[in-house]
């Protein structure tokens, strides 16, 4: 992990302490895991936080095992943990830390608050305290025990330590307000009785300490100074504070901090859900190369800094979002495409055979690892008479445009030769079995004497030498990006997330060790596999294609416009020029140039969309219903499209009247922009009536009244906020906007924005 200074809220907190020299101007961090399951990527960005806030200021950050609940955990995590933090750069100050360890002394605590009349034990059954408990809008009513004596308690409490009484019968609670406003605050459990076995403390304790009051403890007897955890913890911070305050003093005296969890598309990134794929068989392990642990992760090929990377473009911030899984791929290509050697396999094959080269006659040639570096070395690649193309690579009759092999065509072979096609070989169906071409025997090393340029070059190995390994082609283990936002996750299974093909590979490949990883030219990046391979014989994991292969190529010319798109043919297109070719496309269409010219539509947007005729029909049968053009289209083309990963229109339940209608609430107001985003999901799944949808999903009418009476709220409830803020502290909008968003929920935050900075005036 590389100390590079960032910041973001956390590192103004920290300067703000260092400045008033609070804990000695010390930080440590810690990173608690519960030993219940593998570490995923959004773990990543958690340690990424903790052990690189420790970095940057010299402090240290504790790795500790958060072990409270001992049914679910298990030795094999705890190693799995070490493993991946450390794989990550994660370097934790001493031993790995324990939180049963300190069983010991939470117990003592918890025995000091009972002397202190500050806890009490509870003979209720958990509906009853459930119960008594209350909610947001009730009260909760006092336990009938709530006055016992402290004789009594302790009594009790050292009764359950000794294992006297049933799973059940008691529990410890704290004594704070059983009418307290955060309901969280009602007396909560401190202690449960177990009776279980722990894979750490054995049979030692027959109670064990709740969360909330476990965690507190933890930091503070480690030390910590910045306790760093997700916002769902947020309405917990309380009780934290009221759990450190009433065991201390301690010095440093911990506090908690909250960030946005990191969540990503076409993921589930809870250990519960992937624990469920595990143990259901739907993959292969917690290591399965599809899986978002970073075992799997690992084990597919990906470098830890791409995930760190990920991290740093992802930012730390105080609200939630999707992160686009797009974000995750785009750093794992550009850091593979730094760092892996380019080499020749064939997934598909396709046999050549080139009809004046001499039958015995072998050439070795010498081809750089590195495209634009013969310096950083070379291997020999043998060339004979038979070799193998990729079978798409050619066509007998091909379409218009086509740059590669084709009857009468020449191409050239990476690093080899130029070899044109004569004639094809069938078998009895009449299907092309193989090629017979002619080669150019003055273009060796891939450059013909008279300059000529053929207009694609194509991988390809020698058939005898090449060496046929499994090669196993992963896809995202979900097909749509929010599996789990209703209904059971595991229906958005994509049955393609795996597929085995043979890879022919060039000789020098089968002497890869597991854990190399090579980009297979054009085919995408390959790593042997950790598990699976055997000496001589690598199974290869393909990490991840070259392009993004579930957008169009148009969707990723234009989210990525300074990157030029190097196409299957060896072509450069850039993002530009491929907008104007829409544009020219429409404007060639008289049919397509009418309907932009009568809608005010962007032409290079319609020429993208019309590349599908379904899509095209949709839009004009929702023009047809009434749908506002311009945004109707975007709609389509960004949202819709981007839903559908690839399948046909005409599989979702919504028809384009109804479109249109959806698209008529975002241009009039009634559905902002962001509530919009959300409905989106849970609408094409369902189809109907959006409106009823948002409604439902509670997002409908978040308009601009609703927002006007919210930021009103929120000032009235931060005076002192306000007060700064109109007195120049400018950051604290962000502190409001914040507070007023939370009210709105899918509001737009450009329009809350807006409508906090005239309120403030
Ligand atoms: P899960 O729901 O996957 O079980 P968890 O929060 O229960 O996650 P822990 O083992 O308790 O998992 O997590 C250890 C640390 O990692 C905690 O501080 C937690 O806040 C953080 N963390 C967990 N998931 C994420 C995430 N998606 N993004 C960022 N941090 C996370
Ligand atoms: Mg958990």
């Amino acid at each position: 992990m590389d100390v590079r200074a960032r910041s973001h809220f956390l590192t103004d907190i920290i300067d703000a302490d260092r400045a008033a020299s609070r804990h000695g101007g010390l930080v440590r961090t810690r990173f608690p895991p519960e030993p219940n399951g593998y570490l995923h990527i959004g773990h990543s960005k958690a340690i990424a936080l903790n052990f690189g806030l420790a970095r940057q200021y010299q402090g240290a950050c504790n790795l500790r095992m958060d072990d409270t609940n001992p049914v679910t955990e298990d030795v094999d995590y705890v190693q799995s943990i070490e493993r991946d933090v450390a794989w990550l750069g994660g370097r934790w100050d001493g031993e790995v830390r324990f939180a049963s360890d300190y069983f010991p002394e939470m117990y003592a605590l918890a025995e000091r608050l009972v002397r202190e009349g500050k806890a009490y034990v509870d003979s209720q059954t958990v509906e009853e305290i459930r119960a008594g408990r209350g909610d947001f809008n009730r009260p909760g009513t006092d336990s009938p025990f709530r006055n016992r004596s402290v004789d009594e308690n302790l009594d009790l409490l050292r009764r359950m330590r000794a294992g006297d009484f049933a799973d059940g019968a008691h529990v410890l609670r704290a004594r704070i307000d059983m009418a307290h406003p955060n309901v969280l605050m009602r007396d909560p459990l401190l202690y449960r009785i177990r009776h279980a076995h722990h894979h750490r403390s054995g049979d030692a304790w027959p109670i064990y300490p709740m969360y909330d009051y476990a965690h507190p403890l933890e930091d503070a007897i480690e030390g910590i100074t910045h306790s760093i955890c997700t916002l769902e913890f947020e309405t917990n911070r309380e009780l934290y504070d009221w759990v450190v305050d009433h065991t201390g003093p301690w010095d440093p005296r911990p506090r908690q901090y909250e960030f946005a969890r990191l969540a990503l598309g076409y993921t589930v990134m809870s250990k519960r859900k992937l624990l469920q794929l595990v143990k259901d068989g739907h993959v292969e392990g917690w290591d399965d190369p599809r899986m978002p642990t970073l075992a799997g992760i690992r084990r597919r090929g990906v470098p830890a800094e791409a995930l760190l990377e990920l991290a740093e473009m992802v930012g730390v911030a105080k609200h939630n979002s999707l992160v686009d899984i797009g974000k995750l791929e785009f750093c794992i290509r550009g850091d593979l495409e730094r760092r892996c050697k380019r080499a020749l396999a064939v997934l598909d094959p396709l046999p050549l055979t080139l009809t004046n080269w001499p039958d015995d006659l072998v050439d070795s040639l010498s081809i750089p690892w590195w495209p634009n570096d013969a310096a950083a070395g070379s291997r020999e690649v043998p060339f004979r008479k038979q070799l193998l193309i990729e079978r798409d690579d050619f066509a007998e009759s091909p379409p218009d445009g086509w740059k590669r092999l084709a009857p009468g065509r020449e191409v050239r072979l990476f690093g080899a030769y130029f070899v044109r096609c004569d004639g094809v070989e069938r078998g009895a169906q009449g299907e092309v079995t193989g090629l017979r071409c002619t080669v150019d025997l003055h273009s060796r090393g891939g450059a013909a004497p008279d300059g000529r340029h053929p207009s694609a070059t194509l991988h390809w190995v020698d058939a005898r030498a090449a060496v046929p390994c499994e090669a196993r082609l992963y896809d995202r283990l979900f097909s749509v990006e929010q599996p789990d936002a209703e209904g059971d996750f595991i229906r958005h299974l994509n049955p393609n997330s795996l597929t085995t093909a043979t890879a022919h590979v060039e000789p020098a490949l089968a002497r890869a060790q597991p854990g190399d990883r090579y980009q297979f030219m054009r085919l995408g990046f390959f790593v042997a596999d950790t598990v699976t391979s055997t000496p001589g014989a690598p199974v290869w994991n393909r990490t991840i294609t070259l392009r993004d292969t579930w957008t169009r190529p148009a969707d990723r010319a234009t989210s990525q416009p300074a990157r030029a798109d190097r196409s299957k043919s060896g072509q450069v297109t850039a993002a530009a020029d491929l907008e104007a070719a829409f544009a020219a496309a429409v404007d060639a269409d008289g049919e397509l140039r009418a309907l932009a010219e009568g809608h005010g539509l962007s032409k290079a947007a319609l020429g993208r969309l019309a590349s599908d005729p379904e899509r095209l029909q949709f839009l004009r049968d929702a023009l047809q219903a009434g749908a506002p053009a311009e945004l109707g289209l975007r709609w389509l083309q960004n949202e819709v499209a981007g839903a559908l990963a690839g399948r046909p229109l005409r599989q979702l339940p919504i028809d384009p009247a109804g479109f249109a209608a959806f698209v008529r609430l975002v241009a009039d107001g009634k559905l902002a922009h962001a509530a919009a985003k959300q409905v989106l999901g849970p609408w094409l799944a369902r189809g109907g009536d959006a409106a009823r949808v948002a409604a439902e999903l509670g997002l409908f009418g978040v308009g601009a009244s609703t927002i006007d009476v919210a930021v009103a709220d929120v000032l009235a409830e931060m005076p002192n906020e306000l007060s700064r803020l109109r007195a120049g502290e400018t950051k604290l909008v962000g502190a409001l906007l914040g507070a007023a968003l939370r009210k709105v929920k899918g509001a737009d935050a450009a329009q809350v924005r807006a409508a906090l900075l005239r309120a403030v005036g």
